[in-house]
């Protein structure tokens, strides 16, 4: 743990916070407060002192250890509480029901699907309080649809969650993922100008934040113009295009991941062909227009 602001702290995730693990917030208070519980083993000690958890969205690499925290009051946007609550929407949200989810949790470490109650149902502008600090909830949907960030306004700091800031760049794998409106919460981020920013799975960091944004969103648009390029030459089949693995670069034989990246590709397809640079026949053959 690592005291970043006086009373915020940093807990680092097991493996660097890489998934299936992520990095943690802890912040004090009479009424201690927890965004997230990827972390791994190491969040138990923080169990005495946590009166509130705080789920940045209902995937399971940062909700993993809920179960430690039986004293605890628990938070979670409203649109993805139905995914923390119960199995049933975990798997619609998510897109998982068509595998073989057991061998998945093998792969993912075990972190398989334990309902959670939620206390608190959580919408844009909410102030969460410890009594020593107060932060404020910033819906920023696209990863997941109820995906929150925290604001603390005193220090010019957020924990931008799963806007992630890593090399790989937005995830929006699930039917329930938005790429458009993951755009738009990462200008929503960069619009707020922050002095400090930690994510779920990279370490703060104080310099170069809005062109650190700038470059995550810049992802997003070096994978339409490398679907773009690949249409250009002859129109393609969103299989075909899926099979060229530009978001994964490798499925390794999972067919969840290549489930993740035509969900992905399908959403820059569809937001290709709303602003007319792509057309789609009606036996699902899609080209660039010119
Ligand atoms: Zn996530």
């Amino acid at each position: 743990m690592r005291e970043i602001r006086p009373g915020v702290w940093f807990v680092e995730g097991e493996n660097r916070g890489r998934y299936p693990f992520a990095h943690s917030l802890f912040v004090d208070g009479e009424e201690g407060l927890l965004i997230d519980t990827g972390v791994g083993p190491a969040l138990e000690s923080l169990v005495p002192k946590t009166r509130q958890v705080v789920l940045s969205h209902f995937h399971r690499d940062h909700v993993a250890r809920n179960h430690l925290f039986t004293a605890a009051r628990f938070a979670v946007h409203q649109a993805d509480a139905p995914g923390v609550e119960n199995a049933e929407h975990f798997y619609r949200f998510s897109g998982l029901s068509q595998f073989n989810i057991e061998a998945y949790w093998r792969m993912v470490s075990q972190i398989k699907f334990m309902p959670t109650s939620i206390d608190r149902y959580l919408q844009d502008g909410d102030l969460l309080d410890t009594g020593r600090h107060s932060l404020r909830v910033l819906h920023l949907p696209g990863h997941t649809q109820g995906h929150c960030g925290y604001l603390f306004e005193e220090y010019g700091f957020v924990f931008a969650t799963d806007i992630d800031l890593t090399a790989f760049g937005p995830w929006y794998g699930n039917p329930v993922s938005d790429l458009e409106q993951f755009r738009s919460s990462i200008g929503k981020l960069r619009a707020l100008k922050p002095e400090l920013i930690a994510t779920g799975h990279s370490m703060p960091t104080a310099k170069n934040i809005d062109s650190k944004l700038a470059a995550y969103a810049e992802v997003l648009d070096r994978r339409d113009q490398k679907i773009l390029n690949a249409i250009s030459e002859k129109p393609l089949t969103l299989a075909e295009i899926t099979d060229k693995k530009f978001v994964y670069k490798r499925h390794n034989g999972q067919e969840v991941l290549r489930y993740f990246e035509e969900q992905m590709v399908r959403k820059h397809l569809e937001s290709l062909v709303r602003i007319k640079m792509v057309t789609v026949t009606s036996d699902g053959l899609y080209s660039a227009t010119n």
